[in-house]
């Protein structure tokens, strides 16, 4: 039987009603892409290489990679405390991937199209020495090495993350105001200190400098204006990110979204704007000018303009396991081939497999139902 039919047949035989069918089918899912994708790993004799393409002809080219499931930040969206708590289990040390691990998955990433690589998490500047991986990741060629950062070590680790051969860097900052800053970081942490980190990362060349703001109704629409006024003119460009559905943990509601045309409108009713092409395709964000020629924003509209037709993009969570969707439930467990022995061929076609086999499109069916399904975490699976 192939793979999608087994899939199909998983479906029919555990319809969803009650929590633990849901689960059963779940696992049972799990189970068939697992003997799936070994299945594809180890008969082939020789390794599969260069470009990918899934079933809706999307290419591979990024790959995302979560280094720690751990945060600094509580993010109320994100990472809630009423369940990262003190009784949270994170995983533990010998769970994650190791760099040699990391890097090793990331050549056969590269060898299949991928040109971009992001370190996240979590928190990846919680990572110990995660200038040491940048220094790995840095020997893979001609890549654009980026991270994602709450921008509250920055300051200090700026340089040393540049002189690894970090390309850019991302900064999420969701407030000025620094009470909006602080209540929603959930650990008091103030807003001067992130803009010390973006400061720094721009002196030590890690320029343009990318401003990560996720808007939440109700909590910080007054700062989209004041965030856009501050940056303009200053080489570096604020993303305005939709409140997504992401995991099971924030309690995410449609109304709490604030359409990207709705940011639009109130930057461009201040300080005019006219819409620029993309840089490139698959790039998520819809960038806007500023008609005086003093810089850019851009709006990442995950939810009110779903852009999964154009999505090329992978995720490795801090475990190892593959992911083909931010609102995935099924990862594949490359990790465990990976201690098991497997060999650089044996990746490859496990890769090939996943990729190939990929139908993904969450974001085009959302609806209110669909966020109430079992997703895993962002800070797990990376965001
Ligand atoms: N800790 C790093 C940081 O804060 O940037 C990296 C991980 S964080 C999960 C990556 C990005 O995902 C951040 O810009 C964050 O604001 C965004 N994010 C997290 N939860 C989100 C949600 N529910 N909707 C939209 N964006 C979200």
């Amino acid at each position: 039987m192939t793979f999608l039919a087994e899939m199909a047949l998983c479906q029919t035989r555990f319809m969803p009603t009650i929590i633990p069918v849901a689960d059963a089918r779940a696992s049972s899912r799990r189970e068939a892409l697992d003997r799936f994708v070994r299945a594809a790993a180890i008969d082939s004799p020789a390794a599969v290489t260069g470009d990918l393409i899934d079933t809706r002809r999307r290419p591979l080219r990024d790959l995302r990679i979560s280094v720690t499931d751990r945060c600094n930040f509580r993010c109320v969206y994100c990472m809630p405390k009423e369940t990262f708590n003190a009784q949270y289990e994170f995983l533990p040390r010998g769970d994650l991937l190791t760099f040699e691990e990391i890097t090793r998955v990331a050549r056969v990433f590269v060898a299949h199209g991928v040109t971009k690589l992001r370190l996240t998490g979590g928190e990846p500047l919680l990572r110990r020495n995660i200038e040491r991986l940048i220094e790995m990741l840095a020997t893979l060629g001609d890549v654009d090495l980026t991270l994602t950062t709450n921008g509250a070590l920055l300051a200090k680790k700026a340089r040393a993350l540049r002189n690894a051969g970090l390309t850019r860097v991302t900064v999420s900052l969701d407030s000025l105001d620094d009470a909006t800053f602080r209540a929603m970081n959930d650990v008091d942490f103030p807003v001067t200190k992130v803009l010390a980190g973006i400061d720094a990362a721009a002196a030590a060349g890690l320029a343009p400098v990318k401003v990560n703001m996720v808007v939440k109704r109700g909590t910080n629409e007054a700062s989209i204006v004041p965030m856009a006024r501050h940056f303009k003119g200053s080489g570096h460009i604020v993303r305005y990110i939709e409140y997504m559905d992401v995991g099971g943990t924030n309690g995410w509601r449609m109304d709490d979204v604030v359409p990207a045309a709705e940011v639009v409108r109130a930057i461009d009713a201040e300080l005019p704007l006219e819409c620029a092409d993309a840089n490139y395709a698959g790039e998520v964000a819809e960038r806007w000018r500023y008609r005086d020629g003093s810089g850019e924003i851009g709006v990442i509209a995950s939810v009110t303009q779903a852009f999964c037709r154009d999505c090329t993009r992978a995720r490795l969570s801090t475990d190892g396991k593959l992911y083909t969707c931010l609102f995935a439930t099924d990862g594949f467990d490359l990790r465990g081939l990976l201690r098991e022995g497997a060999t650089d061929a044996m990746l490859a076609n496990a890769v090939a497999a996943i990729w190939r086999q990929r139908a993904d499109r969450y974001s085009e069916i959302r609806t209110g139902n669909t966020a109430k399904l079992e997703k895993v975490e962002m800070s797990y699976i990376g965001g």
